[in-house]
């Protein structure tokens, strides 16, 4: 059993994020690059987001942000990283200290990690670059509104120190309605008051990710993170690929491995991370032919058979130039969304079934 294929198309990436910068400027544009470059593989995305200039990355944590920041010198590049999770512990090789060891910008979402960056930043004489995170209704993490103003006066009084500066102030929203949206971007403006009253001066506002930074300019500020739309991973229900100008990077097929009368089995299976539910209602492109599912086990797929159809053939679960068949098309068959079908059938390192 080989399992699906994966492919990239590079040259659409690069005009994905030629499509990001000119929707988002005077913007700067961050590539979120977490989950492995939402499973296209850091290590074929990254060298392709430097040569096309891209100087921000979002990588989450640490062990990304070192990947990132590897791959950047190997390639000349003269990038910034932000990862916004870091573990709890200071010992020399916690993440704090590592963060501060490699220069990133990090978000930081409550007391206990604004203290363990600045001690980190201190023990290493250096002066850490922090984001302050403002929960703004989303509740994942962030600085609660009611603990803000001590937060800001703390990071103040360790910028006095020269352990940290406050380079942002950040949040992350829903991007579901208009409506919450605008809330949470009246809590986030007002957070950014309070910050300039005790003395910080951020250079970047951050709160907008794919949706918002490309339907509402008011979502901007200095920064957007962008995943998704990067990869050519539409919205479900959204506008579609054309209209945003974007087109999918990862296409992933599959190979033919027998056929029994009407009915043709495929090397992907839901191991592979094809959602099972998607059996009687999604069809694989067979070329000229598309090819209704009918049933999805562990390790291969049962498709109806179309003429001619022979073990060897590879067809396209989805993605490709003009297929007409997004990851975001799957997902809305099942009441889902693109980057979760991309999530859990994109490539995983270090593994080949
Ligand atoms: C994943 C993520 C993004 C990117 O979201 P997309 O919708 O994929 O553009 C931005 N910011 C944060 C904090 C994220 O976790």
């Amino acid at each position: 059993m080989s399992g699906p294929i994966h492919e990239l198309d590079l040259d659409a990436f690069a005009a994905n994020i030629h499509t990001v910068r000119a929707a988002v400027a005077p913007a700067e544009f961050m590539l979120v690059v977490k989950d492995d470059a939402y499973r296209h593989g850091l290590d074929a995305i990254l060298p392709r987001a430097f040569a096309e200039g891209v100087s921000w990355f979002g990588a989450f944590d640490v062990e990304t942000g070192e990947h990132v920041a590897r791959l950047a010198e190997d390639a000349g590049a003269d990038v910034r990283v932000f990862i916004w999770t870091i573990g709890g512990d200071d010992t020399p090789g916690s993440d704090a200290a590592r963060a501060a060891r490699g220069r990133f910008d990090v978000g930081i979402g409550d007391a206990v990690q604004l203290d363990l960056v600045a001690a980190a930043g201190l023990a290493q004489q250096t002066t850490v670059r922090v984001h302050l995170k403002i929960d703004t209704g989303l509740h994942r993490n962030g600085f609660r509104p009611e603990e803000w103003d001590a937060a800001v006066r703390s990071a103040r009084a360790w910028e006095q120190r020269g352990a940290i500066r406050v380079e942002g102030v950040w949040s992350h929203i829903a991007e579901a309605s208009d409506r919450d949206d605008d809330d949470a971007r009246a809590v986030f403006d007002d957070a950014v008051t309070t910050a300039a009253s005790a003395g910080l001066t951020p250079r970047y506002r951050h709160l907008a990710a794919s949706a918002a930074s490309f339907a509402r300019a008011e979502f901007r500020y200095e920064m957007v993170r962008v995943g998704a739309f990067a990869y050519g991973i539409r919205p479900a229900g959204g506008p579609d690929d054309r209209e945003l100008g974007i087109a999918p990077v990862l296409t992933v097929r599959a190979r033919v491995t027998g056929v029994d009368g009407a009915v043709a089995r495929l090397a992907v299976g839901a191991l592979d991370g094809l959602p099972s539910l998607l059996a009687g209602r999604a069809a694989v492109d067979a070329g000229v032919h598309s090819a209704r599912i009918l049933a999805i086990d562990a390790l291969e797929t049962r498709v109806e058979a179309w003429p001619g159809a022979a073990a060897g053939d590879v067809v396209t679960v989805y993605g490709g130039a003009g297929a007409g068949r997004s990851a975001t098309d799957l997902a809305e068959l099942i009441g889902t969304i693109g980057e979760e079908i991309v999530l859990r059938t994109g490539k995983r390192s270090g593994t080949s079934r």
